[in-house]
């Protein structure tokens, strides 16, 4: 279901690109409508080079552009900290130090508030409900809105499916569990944390480890069971919770220079959108094989306790979700716009999945 709609969606688009070739080819425009012009671009990382998943995601898709294009735009991929360090990365396509990066938009919530609706939301869409919303409902559309004032253009590049709750160094059976919490966790899920009690910190993924290993922080989320695997957060806290509230299906992004973009011929730019639509599929899939192995190894090999949270914890933190999305459309206009497209998309994606997904889902096989 699932593979089918992304296919869908891949020969939507290829449709589309052969119209665009087929209308550029027309009599009146006799040249190619390809220029000999070469390209050389930099694609900066928040995540660690060659990290797995979204570090070598990356590196695939600058390769796939740079063979796609027959070499005519070659991009080079820095990995955090080599070029810019992570959290600058979307300053530094702003400006033009880079052209393009690969990331996640829940990071630039201090450019504009309403980019965290492009990442993780509390209690939101799972990945498959976003798909239908991004790329046919409108909400990528607004993502280009927001990121337009800064010069952005942004393109959903990955997905990491749903991901898990995080790694916890004690227990959590009630909500007082979760007060004076010193946790990573970004974005929404953060403020939702703070809203009950705890404390949200945002550091980058390679300093994660060391972070729980020397009680700096008392929990972390990181991704899923592949990434947290080749992280060693096991080595780090014993308990292991799922799902990912915070995190029900975290698209990952590849933002490019508006201006650069526009100096591409048509064939460079298309080849630029079908990339980054290809490995928004490649690391979604990938992502689902590596999860299911890793957490195997994770629970049979190295003795990880998987937990659940509490019915009472998840209902707190769902309320208090609520709360804070509300109020985050609530301050300025754009958030507003988006909050409420997201939203209209979710209520009616909740009725469809209840009525194919979950109702399939409650009846296969159990694992
Ligand atoms: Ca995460």
């Amino acid at each position: 279901m699932k593979r089918r709609q992304l296919v869908q969606g891949a020969a939507a688009l290829g449709a589309l690109s052969v119209a665009a070739c087929s209308s550029s080819n027309s009599p009146s425009q006799s040249q190619s409508p390809s220029s000999n012009e070469r390209f050389r671009w930099k694609m900066v990382t928040t995540w660690p080079k060659d990290f797995p998943g979204m570090g070598t995601g990356a590196n695939r898709l600058a390769e796939r552009i740079t063979r796609m294009s027959g070499g005519r735009l070659t991009v080079t991929v820095y990995g955090a900290n080599e070029l810019v360090p992570p959290f600058e990365a979307f300053d530094a396509v702003a400006s033009g130090t880079a052209e393009m990066a690969h990331s996640a938009a829940y990071y630039w919530k201090g450019k504009a508030q309403a980019a965290q609706f492009f990442g993780g939301v509390p209690f939101g869409m799972s990945a498959i409900e976003l798909n239908g919303w991004l790329y046919y409902g409108g909400g990528l559309a607004l993502w280009e809105e927001v990121y337009a004032p800064f010069g952005v253009l942004p393109f959903p590049a990955g997905n990491t499916g749903v991901q898990m709750g995080g790694w916890f160094n004690r227990e959590i059976n009630s909500v007082d569990d979760l007060r004076g919490l010193k946790m990573r966790i970004p974005g929404l899920g953060g403020e939702v944390l703070q809203k009950v009690g705890g404390l949200a910190v945002n550091i980058p993924g390679a300093e994660i480890f060391t972070a729980l290993k020397t009680g700096t922080i008392d929990a972390t989320e990181w991704v899923g069971p592949w990434n947290d695997l080749s992280f060693g957060l096991h080595q780090a806290a014993k308990y292991y919770y799922t799902p990912g509230w915070h995190e029900p299906g975290t698209p990952l992004e590849c933002i490019v220079n508006a201006q650069a973009f526009a100096a591409l011929p048509e064939d460079l730019q298309e080849i630029v959108r079908v990339a980054c639509q290809a490995i928004y599929l490649d690391m979604y899939a990938e992502y689902t094989l590596r999860n299911q192995d890793a957490l195997r190894s994770l629970v049979d090999e190295h003795g990880v306790e998987l937990k659940t949270f509490p019915t009472e914890v998840i209902e707190v933190l769902r309320t208090a979700s609520e709360e804070v999305i509300s109020g985050i459309a609530a301050q300025d206009e754009m958030s507003a716009r988006v909050y409420d497209s997201y939203r209209a998309f979710l209520d009616k994606a909740r009725w469809w999945t209840a009525n194919s997904e979950q109702t399939y889902l409650r009846l296969r096989t159990p694992a």
